[in-house]
């Protein structure tokens, strides 16, 4: 069956209706899920397995029969460790009904049909009785429910049920236990990605500064988790201000409260600064004993020979509601308060907390606005001065005191900027959304220049004279920035907007940027290839169908489309040089017929290609450029350095060259790249 889908394409703005088959979300959400990288985490897999045998074990020596459930089986892993270690039944939940059918084939082709029965429900759905889903209860409880804040898969509440209607009192658990840990630190990077900073701008009639409304300074920010792989921050980017402490633990063999409530800690600085942000990871243990343990530890913590990459659980920043002064050795209270599904932290004095006994507060709201309509990384890219620096320069070379400049961009400071460098009128569009008006608003009165900064609320084609004040536009400004844009040639919806607005420039306009490029080098992951590479085996058991349900799902819609990552997290060395591959010329209106190219790119380092990197530079003016990609190839063994506030697309090959030297290579790979104006769409191809 298929349905009609409505969305705002995000290249051209245009609306547009699209015919979706039924089973696309169910594709999506294989394709796009961590199926693949859990069967590659080998350090899980292997103390999963080493648990659920100590766990079957311990069952076997009271003399019982080991009767096992695991919620969430996915594609049935564990319950197949369950079996060979000599459980005597399992039953095996999944909600995810194509999971579900895998988990089937899979259980059978490996041979524990008889052993497994796979139920298609969620957990709280499930019967126990002589015609339930269960013959009775279980006795050991075998899950995976964790995510990277351990609890935001719903593992409490679905604990909470099972140990009501699911196990036996005194049950086994695998995991046993969990413990969450948090560290308090200062970090202007990561501060920098919930406030924004004062903004310094030189001017020829002195420095300026914009600054933000009080609502957005004292703005908690959103309770959405922060997930990162924070073995990415180098070391320099963190003053640890306290010592690891252990904020509280779940014992998942007792019956478990999904209720809200907080864990407290005292805690003694051990340098003094400034508290800003939390860091917090946690690991479990597969025994009671803790001699099986899995952590998420980052490299400053754990011995690097325990390392593990994985990418479906990482580490959690926490933004404390607002930076805290601290002095070495003088106590503070650490409070983390968490509801079913989330957690959050403050910090108080810990003499103001013996006076407060109810001191756990409501989960932070952005009541700004700012938080919901800016993410994380606008903020830091908002607040990078380096970035500001570009934009600062390449206005004062194109503004004049008689510029009337226009501005096309969500949530963007350029008109401020535009208007200190001392344009004669600047007007600012809020073509997409309506929401941004009185946030940008705000930021005009907290700068008072409400006045002198007119916002057009309209969509770029219905822009009219009387919008304008019968003037014409001789600068056009934009960053490119859109909210709507995941891939990053989502922004050339700048050059739609140009070109609709073509009638009210003057014919000397001034555009900025002046035109885009779009770039692309084939690399090697150090480790993300593997969310795309086939699993085959997985600790003894056969997972192929895995693997082909995978692949058929990136093929329904996937294969020829490259996928949006924010490469600083992913370490990558180049294998080729970067190669500039389409421009796109914004002092032009977007033209009728496709741009296309095609070429070869030269391999010129030894390793796996396992895909191509693309991303966009915009020359602002004749000599300044900013990179949303490449930042620079560090050293001679091609590590790459990326720029931390953007994603760039990845398009994995569908299969990857490997080679341990130069002459084994194919000595380049021929590509071919078509952008279609109509679509806003860049299709590629390639050829190894
Ligand atoms: N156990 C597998 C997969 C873990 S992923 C492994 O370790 O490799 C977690 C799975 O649990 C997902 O497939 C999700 O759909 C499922 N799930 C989560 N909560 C559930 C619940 N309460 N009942 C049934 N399935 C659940």
């Amino acid at each position: 069956m298929k349905t009609f889908c409505g969305r705002a394409n995000p290249t051209t703005g245009a609306m547009e209706w699209i015919e979706e088959d039924e089973n696309y979300d169910y594709h999506q959400e294989i394709a796009r899920s961590r199926y693949a990288d859990m069967l590659h985490d080998k350090d899980r897999n292997t103390k999963y397995y080493q648990g659920i045998r100590a766990a079957v074990s311990r069952v076997k020596e009271r003399g019982e029969k080991a009767i096992v459930l695991d919620i969430g089986t996915g594609t049935g892993l564990l319950s197949m460790m369950a079996a060979a270690a000599g459980a005597d039944f399992c039953y095996a939940v999944e909600v995810f009904k194509p999971m579900a059918n895998a988990a089937v084939k899979i259980v059978e082709k490996n041979g524990f049909q008889d052993k497994i029965k796979v139920i298609n429900k969620h957990s709280t759905e499930v019967t126990v009785g002589p015609d339930g889903d269960m013959q009775c209860r279980a006795n050991i409880l075998v899950t995976e429910l964790f995510d990277t804040e351990l609890i935001g898969e719903g593992a409490l509440p679905t604990y909470e049920h099972a140990h009501k209607y699911l196990v036996q009192e005194g049950c086994e658990a695998v995991p046993h236990r969990a413990t969450v840990y948090a560290q308090l630190v200062e970090s202007k990077r990561m501060w920098s990605w919930n406030k924004l900073f004062p903004v310094h701008v030189e001017a020829e009639d002195g420095e300026k500064m914009i600054v933000s409304p009080s609502e957005v300074e004292k703005c908690p920010g959103v309770p959405s988790v922060c997930d990162i792989q924070l073995n990415q921050m180098p070391s320099s980017d963190i003053t640890v201000l306290s010592d690891v402490v252990t904020m509280f633990s779940v014992d998942f063999s007792k019956p478990v409260k999904s209720a809200s409530t907080h864990y407290r800690v005292q805690l003694e600085p051990i340098k003094s600064g400034k508290a800003q942000i939390v860091l917090s990871w946690w690991d479990i243990d597969m025994d009671p004993s803790g001699t099986i343990n899995c952590t998420m530890a980052p490299y400053w913590v754990k011995s690097t020979s325990a390392f593990q990459w994985r990418d479906h659980w990482m580490q959690c920043v926490y933004f404390l509601p607002n930076e805290e002064p601290v002095l070495q050795g003088e106590l503070v209270c650490l409070t983390a308060c968490r509801d079913e599904y989330s957690l959050w932290y403050k910090l108080q004095k810990a003499r103001e907390e013996e006076n407060k006994i109810d001191a756990c507060v409501e989960s932070p709201v952005c009541r700004c606005q700012a938080h919901l309509l800016w993410n994380r990384p606008r903020f830091g890219e908002l607040n990078d001065q380096n970035r500001t620096h570009q934009y600062v320069r390449a206005l004062a070379e194109v503004l004049k005191t008689d510029s009337v400049c226009l501005c096309i961009s969500d949530g963007s400071l350029l008109p401020v900027l535009a208007h200190y460098l001392g344009a004669k009128q600047v007007l600012y569009f809020l073509s997409l959304s309506s929401l941004w008006f009185s946030l940008i608003f705000s930021f005009f009165k907290a700068n008072h220049l409400e006045d002198k900064i007119k916002i057009i609320e309209a969509r770029p084609e219905l822009l009219t004279a009387s919008h304008l004040e019968d003037e014409k536009i001789s600068v056009l400004v934009g960053e490119p920035f859109f909210t709507t844009s995941l891939l990053p040639w989502h922004n050339l919806y700048f050059w739609y907007a140009r070109t609709a607005v073509t009638s009210h420039l003057t014919s000397s306009v001034t555009v900025l940027p002046q035109s885009a490029s779009l770039h692309m080098m084939v690399v090697e992951f150090q480790d993300l290839w593997r969310i795309r590479s086939p699993c085959g085996t997985c600790e003894g058991f056969d997972v192929r169908t895995m693997d082909d349900m995978i692949k058929n799902s990136l093929n329904f819609r996937e294969s020829k489309e490259a996928e949006p990552h924010p490469l600083w997290e992913y370490p990558c060395k180049s294998l080729s040089d970067p190669q500039e591959v389409l421009t796109f010329d914004f002092r032009k209106t977007v033209p009728q017929h496709c741009l296309s190219t095609e070429g070869s790119i030269s391999l010129l380092r030894k390793g796996t290609s396992h895909g191509a990197v693309l991303w966009m530079e915009y020359h602002l003016a004749a000599d300044i450029s900013v990179s949303t990609g490449l930042m620079q190839i560090s050293n001679e063994k091609g590590n790459c350095e990326w720029n931390p506030h953007c994603k760039q697309a990845v398009y994995f090959f569908s299969s990857v060259i490997e080679s341990q030297s130069l002459s084994d290579l194919p000595s380049a790979i021929i590509y071919a790249i078509n952008f279609d104006p109509k679509t806003g769409e860049i299709a590629m191809d390639f050829k190894l």
